[in-house]
């Protein structure tokens, strides 16, 4: 028997069966670069897994699979590793990685992307962007397109074409038992259904192929600051302005310290502010002319909303939310942006401690709460606004004081919240908030699709739906 973890033995030959033509690597306790393969992005989390096999390809996933299931070992699945609660990882687990997996395929004719798991999202939009097409994703470059897209996908186009699930066309899936299925909206429908938003409860998409639209390579784009103790009256000229706005506008707001970025004036650096981050999927002057009434407003004392190539605005909160940081973060969706939540919201930002604490509230609707016919088991489509309260620190001391910061403006907010949440912007908050995520009949679809698909409930380690 070999021990590969703390009571955990393997009989001494299974271990030897998996790496019979293994093409990527298995990385054991005792390999050197073990510390460097369990670290996921959130610094706060700190796991030792029992075995972590980095994938080279689909078979190196379907072999994992079977090994995991017949050794009955708790299996995780990670593609880019950023899962807030760091769910792509846990003590003693068996982690099927599949970060290797790079390829993207751009058919710039038929305008569809075919992107395997490991891709990032600044990777996808470097080969899209080539032919000037993109999928809608989110907005750091180093977030996973597998995660983000298997919990909905919300981002700086989606007002204009919708969630990466609503262009999502394939994805090709391996089960429980350890095979190779793909799902579309004619071929397993009901897995296509479950996938597009309920996670990877239901198995290990190892390719996504998306719908591609025509974007920039220019858009208009960035944030218009002011000083937060001005926030009050901006979000409410905010709240008027944007009920106005095409879909082509996107807007996300920003309430933090200004970070000592060299586009920032040295004077700003540490003093609270506001943003309004604004991206515009469509004609350049369209946009000038649309953001104009906002840069007019109050005195914003740093615009940076100018024409830029889209991979530039892609990465723009690259620097905010960098690998390592210890994060916490709760999320709700509001349907509004009321007087009282304005409030509540600036004299809560008024007290961040954390020069690293940058939180977003997204701007909902446009196609995102228009998708036509059965768009999947993302259920936010009703939110107004998606409250991303994010807390970031350094060092653990400061830590616990920002997450109560964080609790504190969540749980303020709590008589606004909508009964739906983001499930990628859940913590590890229970099955009850799981449930909320999709609502009580999605929630039991997705049960009665789990039964189907995943019955003994392989695929655990993750905002889990147990099976009906
Ligand atoms: C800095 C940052 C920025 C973010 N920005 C956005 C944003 O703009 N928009 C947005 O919608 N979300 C955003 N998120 C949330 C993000 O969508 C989730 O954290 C997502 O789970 C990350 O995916 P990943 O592949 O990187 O994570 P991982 O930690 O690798 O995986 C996350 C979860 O998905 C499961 N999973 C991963 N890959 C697969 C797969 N191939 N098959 C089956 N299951 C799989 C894992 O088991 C785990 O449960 C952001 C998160 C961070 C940390």
């Amino acid at each position: 028997m070999t021990a590969i973890a703390e009571g955990l033995t393997l009989d001494a030959t299974a271990l030897a069966e998996l790496e019979v033509g293994f093409r990527g690597e298995i990385v054991g306790r005792d390999d050197p670069s073990y510390d460097e393969h369990r670290k996921v992005w959130n610094g706060s989390i700190d796991r030792r897994p029992a075995l972590i096999a980095r994938c080279a390809g689909v078979a190196d996933v379907i072999a994992s699979v079977r090994f995991g299931r017949k050794h009955g070992l708790p299996v995780a699945v990670r593609s880019g590793g950023h899962s807030f609660p760091g769910l792509s990882v846990a003590d003693d687990a068996f982690v099927i990685d599949l970060g290797q997996l790079k390829g993207v395929r751009v058919d710039p004719e038929a305008r569809t992307a075919r992107v395997q798991a490991g891709v990032l999202l600044g990777e996808l939009d470097r080969e899209t962007q080539a032919f000037g097409l993109a999928a809608p994703s989110g907005i750091v470059t180093h977030t996973g397109v597998a995660g983000l897209t298997l919990g909905g996908g919300i981002g700086w186009i989606m007002r204009k074409h919708g969630l990466s699930v609503d262009n999502l066309r394939r994805v090709d899936v391996v089960t429980a038992d350890g095979e190779l299925v793909q799902a579309t909206a004619d071929e397993n429908a009901d897995l296509f259904w479950g996938i597009r938003g309920g996670g990877g409860n239901f198995g290990i998409v190892t390719e996504f192929e998306f719908r591609l639209n025509e974007l920039g390579p220019q858009v208009l784009a960035g944030p218009i600051f002011w000083r937060m103790t001005d926030s009050p009256q901006v979000l409410r000229f905010y709240r008027d302005w944007i009920a106005e706005a095409p879909d082509d506008l996107m807007t996300i707001l920003i309430h933090r310290k200004a970070p000592p970025l060299p586009f920032i004036p040295a004077e700003l650096h540490g003093e609270p502010v506001v943003a309004v981050v604004c991206c515009y999927a469509g004609a350049i002057e369209e946009g000038e002319r649309v953001v104009k009434p906002l840069r007019e407003f109050g005195h914003p004392v740093l615009d940076l909303c100018e024409p830029k190539p889209y991979l530039q605005h892609q990465s723009m909160f690259d620097p905010s939310f960098p690998h390592g940081r210890l994060y916490y973060m709760r999320s709700c969706d509001v349907a509004e942006l009321s007087d009282e939540i304005i409030d509540m919201t600036v004299e809560h930002s008024l007290r961040i401690a954390s020069p690293h604490t940058a939180f977003p509230i997204w701007q909902m609707g446009g196609a995102v709460a228009r998708a036509d016919g059965d768009g999947g088991a993302f259920a936010g489509r009703g939110a107004g606004h998606t409250f991303n309260i994010t807390a970031g620190t350094d060092s653990p001391d400061d830590f616990e004081a920002e997450r109560e910061w964080v609790r504190g403006l969540w749980s303020a907010l709590e008589p606004h919240h909508q009964d739906t949440v983001y499930v990628n912007f859940l913590m590890d908050e229970g099955s009850d908030r799981v449930r909320d995520a999709y609502g009580d009949e999605s929630y039991e679809r997705l049960r009665t699709l789990k039964r189907k698909y995943d019955p003994d409930n392989l695929f655990r380690l993750n905002h889990n739906i147990p099976p009906a």
